[in-house]
């Protein structure tokens, strides 16, 4: 296949390059897969709870270039030390919970006497991920652990925007030959996609919504099941008895941290009137003392735009949100440092809903707040959108704050704190809208979506029974 050129987003240089694997490749590893998949299977728990063991320890091993690979394709660096950190201590909460999670189908009695009943949980053979680019590394292994433990296979195709650190990490499972049976990343762009799932047994897809509806389609023809992580334009509800500087400065960090591109990122805010122009005065002083991670990834909070297309998009909601009467109360625009593209965090004021930057995903540190006369406003503005993927709630009466989340149509809702749901992955939670489709990827039920429930009915009666048409004589 034709080689892919990927850019390196603080330079702008295309000085990378992916070979995808044409069908027949693909369909070779897909089959290798598949084969070593029952020995896997059967190893049992404990046995895979080993293998993910040694291959922690291995990707401790190779910790700095794992890490350095991921910020070049990002061009951030905390976010990129988190990222790999955050994944090595999910491998350890996944190997501790996975015992009792797979315990299942003890025999037990049935509706008639002398029928018991038994269960099975019985893993999809191949699992299939697609993974976008914007925390590359941790989106390509969030749904593959639970489905490596709960005995399936798995084959990887992380975003071509963000794939140089499939190669060190290659290494680490190669260093785990049992692991390396069953998990294997392939490099590509949509085309590589859209074959795999003609392969796999189940599809986890983590992207935008146009891409998650082909991906859909494509397992529908299939009958395979499709779990889908799309986008999100996460609203913020700050109420009048809220403590401001709280709310402003954990609405920044919501709508700002990896510079605004998670799909959790906070995208709108709705505050009170009667606090209206006192916390936009705070989340505009907050906002202003963030600064560019320029000349050096840790230099600053605010890494460059990973994606030229994505830059394209928040440009665009910028003009479409001027044309119609927005303020940049502070930021405001795109600036380019030395071939990267920027944006400074940008609070908006004077915005309403027909801006595209309070209807579409814009996916950057982009902060449009507009006041709401009440709580039912702020409800009733926050419902209005395309998108249920999470919110927030701000207020100095807990029960208010559930009382409102409760009316809110998304999967998660951070209650004095924004975007929970990027550190915190033990509550099950499952998107509203066009967010997504399928059982909950956080908490216990994620790696039961791996499995099917196969029953067994045993019929313990030594003689004939009743419902059989012919009896012995
Ligand atoms: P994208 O939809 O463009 O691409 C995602 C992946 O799909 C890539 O690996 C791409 O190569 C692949 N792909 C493209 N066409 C395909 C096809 N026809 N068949 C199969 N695969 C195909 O998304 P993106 O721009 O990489 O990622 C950003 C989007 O991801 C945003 O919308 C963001 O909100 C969303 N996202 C969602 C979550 C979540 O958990 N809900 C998390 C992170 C990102």
């Amino acid at each position: 296949m034709a080689p892919i050129a990927v850019r390196n987003p603080r330079t702008g240089q295309y000085d990378y390059q992916i070979i995808p694997p044409d069908r027949d490749e693909l369909a070779a590893v897909c089959h290798r897969l598949r084969t070593a998949q029952l020995a896997w299977e059967t190893s049992g728990i404990e046995h895979r709870i080993a293998v993910l063991g040694h291959w922690q320890q291995a990707l401790q091993t190779h910790r700095d270039e794992i890490i350095s690979a991921l910020i070049t394709d990002t061009g951030r660096y905390h976010e990129s030390v988190l990222e790999f950190d955050s994944v090595v201590s999910s491998i350890e909460r996944w190997r501790r919970l996975a015992p009792d999670l797979l315990r299942y189908g003890e025999s037990r009695p049935s509706a008639v006497p002398f029928i018991r009943l038994e269960g099975r949980l019985t893993p999809y053979p191949l699992v299939g991920v697609i993974s976008p680019w914007n925390f590359p590394l941790l989106l390509s292994l969030i749904d593959a652990l639970p489905a490596l433990l709960a005995g399936c296979a798995v084959l990887i195709k992380p975003s071509e925007i963000t794939p140089r650190f499939i190669e060190p990490l290659r290494r680490t499972i190669a260093c785990e030959p049992a692991l390396s049976n069953v998990l294997q990343y392939v490099a590509g762009d949509g085309m590589t996609g859209a074959a795999m799932i003609e392969l796999v047994d189940l599809i986890c897809f983590t992207g935008s919504v146009p891409t998650g509806r082909r991906v859909a389609e494509a397992a529908a023809r299939r009958f395979i099941p499709a779990f889908l992580e799309l986008g999100g334009k996460d609203p913020a509800i700050v109420l009048a008895d809220a403590d401001l500087n709280r709310a402003a400065a954990a609405i920044l960090w919501g709508g700002t941290v990896n510079c605004g591109q998670s799909c959790l990122s906070i995208e709108r805010v709705y505050v009170e009137a009667p606090v209206y122009e006192p916390f936009l005065e705070i989340l505009t002083a907050q906002a202003q003392r963030l600064r560019l991670a320029i000349p050096e990834p840790h230099s600053g909070e605010i890494g460059p735009i990973i994606a030229a297309r994505q830059a394209e998009v928040i440009a665009d909601h910028l003009a479409d949100a001027y044309a119609r009467g927005a303020i940049a109360k502070c930021g405001g625009a795109l600036v380019e440092h030395s071939g990267g593209i920027y944006c400074p965090p940008t609070v908006l004021t004077n915005v309403n809903h027909t801006m595209k930057v309070m209807r579409e995903e814009t996916f950057g540190p982009i902060l449009p707040v507009m006041p709401a006369a009440d709580a039912d406003e702020a409800v009733a503005l926050a419902n209005d959108s395309d998108f249920g993927l999470s919110a927030a709630v701000f207020s100095g009466n807990p029960a208010a704050a559930r009382a409102i989340a409760a009316r809110l149509m998304a999967g998660a809702v951070s209650i004095n704190d924004a975007a929970l749901t990027a550190i915190i992955h033990d509550a099950e939670k499952q998107s509203f809208k066009f967010s997504g489709l399928g059982g909950s990827r956080m908490g216990p039920a994620a790696l039961h979506r791996f499995t099917r429930k196969q029953a067994l009915l045993v019929n313990a009666n030594p003689g004939y029974d009743p419902w059989w048409f012919h009896k012995e004589a």
